[in-house]
């Protein structure tokens, strides 16, 4: 049984919900995608009820604000639950080289403790396989334009079926990934905004896209499940519907457009 756990579901400058990332909540662990952009993410793992000692590895997506600071806060909390035996380790850290050196520095310069060697820094890039909590993740590049970024594609095996979700961050799809994107059960993907508001929000401009976008790959791909995230927070009330409809303007499939701490049901 596998649930996502959506953290949040806003872009960088939300003030009224928490930046996007999330837990793929499994029965032989969890993974944590992206953390937030800071402390904010010790709140919202409490309000979820989860145990971090159940969160095994972090996949980082890319080094935004929104994305890696967050991630400081998880190591110091790791760290510190390992050193008192409270996390059994060892807990896997998944990133671009280069963000994982950034993240390394932060934390010898901004924590006073040492870091165990239980947590683990472990360099991926696009082709990269790995299998963490009984999910096995194809790591997947992005192409972004603006910085190197990471996705996946995973596939969670449970007893008499497997099924595949697809990540990509907080870019739209890329046609060189349509392949990684086509007949998934699940496709996680960023809506900045709705395509109705595309004058107030600019989304183009920042590489991002619309529910109305999305819906539109989605559906073109034979995507069965849709998750829309990293939005902008103007009227949370009315997001999930909002959202929803303009993305069934072009999709068939289940939309979900999760409030933050939603848990969603996938296997
Ligand atoms: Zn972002």
């Amino acid at each position: 049984m596998v649930r996502l756990v959506m953290l949040g579901t806003g872009h960088a400058m939300v003030t009224k919900c928490y930046n996007t990332c999330f837990v793929l909540d499994s029965d032989k662990g969890s993974i944590m995608v992206d953390a937030g952009g800071g402390n904010g993410i010790l709140t919202q793992m409490e309000k979820a009820g989860l145990d971090w000692s159940n969160i095994r590895a972090l996949f980082l997506t890319h080094a935004h604000t929104d994305h890696i600071m967050g991630v400081i806060w998880v190591i110091r909390q790791i760290n510190s639950l390992i050193q008192h035996q409270k996390h059994p380790g060892p807990f896997q850290l998944y990133g671009h080289s280069k963000n994982l050196d950034y993240i390394k520095y932060s934390c010898h310069f901004l924590l006073c403790d040492s870091l165990s060697d239980r947590i683990q820094f472990l360099p991926i890039c696009g082709g990269t396989q790995l299998t963490e909590c009984g999910i096995d993740l194809e790591v997947i590049d992005i192409h972004s334009t603006k910085k190197e970024q990471l996705g996946f594609r995973a596939v969670i095996h449970t007893d008499d079926k497997e099924c595949t979700m697809v990540c990509l961050g907080d870019e739209p799809c890329h046609e060189a990934n349509e392949k990684y994107v086509k007949n998934a059960d699940w496709l996680l993907s960023e809506a900045f905004c709705l395509k109705s508001e595309e004058q107030i929000f600019h989304p183009y401009t920042k590489h991002h896209s619309t529910a109305y976008d999305a819906g539109e790959i989605a559906q073109r791909l034979g995507v069965k499940n849709l998750v829309l995230y990293h939005t902008e927070d103007s009227d949370l009330e009315h997001r999930k519907k909002k959202y929803a409809e303009e993305a069934m303007q072009n999709f068939k499939g289940n939309i979900f457009v999760p409030d933050d701490l939603e848990v969603i049901q996938i296997s």
